[in-house]
């Protein structure tokens, strides 16, 4: 029996086995640390119960559905699925849902407003600009200063260094942008890249090598000083991994057992490692197969 239907089965005592005459899929809605950073919370709504379950998966056997939909809002620990049932396609949230946290969708990538616009929102916050590495691969980022913890774990850093802290999310923003051309970092890396680096040891001394000639090119060219080097270890997965995991379109069968988490990767094991990402997941539907 998968971890599913223990749950389902846990969460009502009539419900009954799931079969192929009664398909049902589950919305999975949240992938995101607790607030006190101790674990990951995965978590699918179920329309039926009309409510949000959490998933702890073990052995699973799943079918992932499009179309992808918006995945509502949680506030104060109360989920709230989306009213209108939007499509969504690269964020998982539709601009009705997303407007509960920021009132303008595009100033979470690109900000265009200095807060003046989205004044109760992350916008007009303290912002940091960071370097993180994932292994020995740096990459450079911005979040909201009380974000940053929860953003490098979001992401599987390995080690992290502030390199300034700025009144507001558009200077944040100008800031990476600026820092990643000049010193020609990247933004972000395609999943095989980070994938590779979950079958290695962390290599201390080549990333403290990277980073004190890091810490010597931003002092020059923008006069910052870069905090010092922290490492993070909390991830639920055990490196390194034997192989590197196959990434899985997220659409279709997943079945297997589960091995771990790290950044947005579930690491799950079918005939090898397999990987599946979360941050696509987010809007999906899951079909339970029956046994
Ligand atoms: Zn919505
Ligand atoms: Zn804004």
């Amino acid at each position: 029996m998968s971890s599913f239907q223990k749950l389902l089965e846990f969460s009502t005592n009539s419900m009954k086995p799931l079969t192929k005459e009664k398909v049902k899929a589950l919305h999975f809605v949240r992938y995101q640390w607790d607030r006190q950073l101790q674990q990951i919370e995965m978590k699918y709504y179920d329309k039926e119960f009309l409510q949000a379950f959490n998933w702890t998966p073990d052995d699973f056997d799943m079918t992932v559905v499009g179309p992808r939909k918006c995945i509502g809002h949680f506030q104060d620990s109360y989920y709230y699925p989306c009213l209108r049932h939007s499509s969504v396609t690269d964020f998982p949230q539709c601009y009705k849902c997303v407007s509960y946290s920021i009132p303008i969708l595009k100033c979470i990538f690109e900000p265009i407003c200095w807060g003046d616009k989205c004044p109760d929102s992350i916008c007009n916050q303290p912002h940091q600009v960071y370097l993180a590495f994932f292994n020995t691969i740096p990459k450079i980022g911005m979040t909201s200063e009380q974000r940053l913890k929860l953003r490098l774990y979001e992401q599987g850093a390995d080690a992290f260094s502030i390199i300034a802290t700025v009144p507001n999310r558009f200077s944040a923003r100008a800031l990476e942008r600026n820092i990643s051309v000049v010193l020609q970092m990247k933004e972000s890396y395609d999943p095989e890249v980070i994938l590779r680096t979950f079958t290695r040891e962390i290599d201390k001394k080549v990333i403290e090598e990277k980073y004190s000639l890091i810490y010597t090119s931003i002092k020059d060219r923008f006069d910052l000083k870069c905090s010092k080097l922290h490492y993070v270890d909390v991830y639920p997965l055990d490196l390194p991994l034997r192989s590197m995991p196959i990434l899985r379109p997220t659409l279709g069968l997943h079945n297997g057992k589960f091995v771990g988490i790290k950044g947005k990767f579930l690491i799950y094991e079918s005939k090898g490692l397999n990987a599946l990402r979360l941050n696509d997941m987010l809007g999906q539907y899951m079909v339970l197969n029956s046994s």
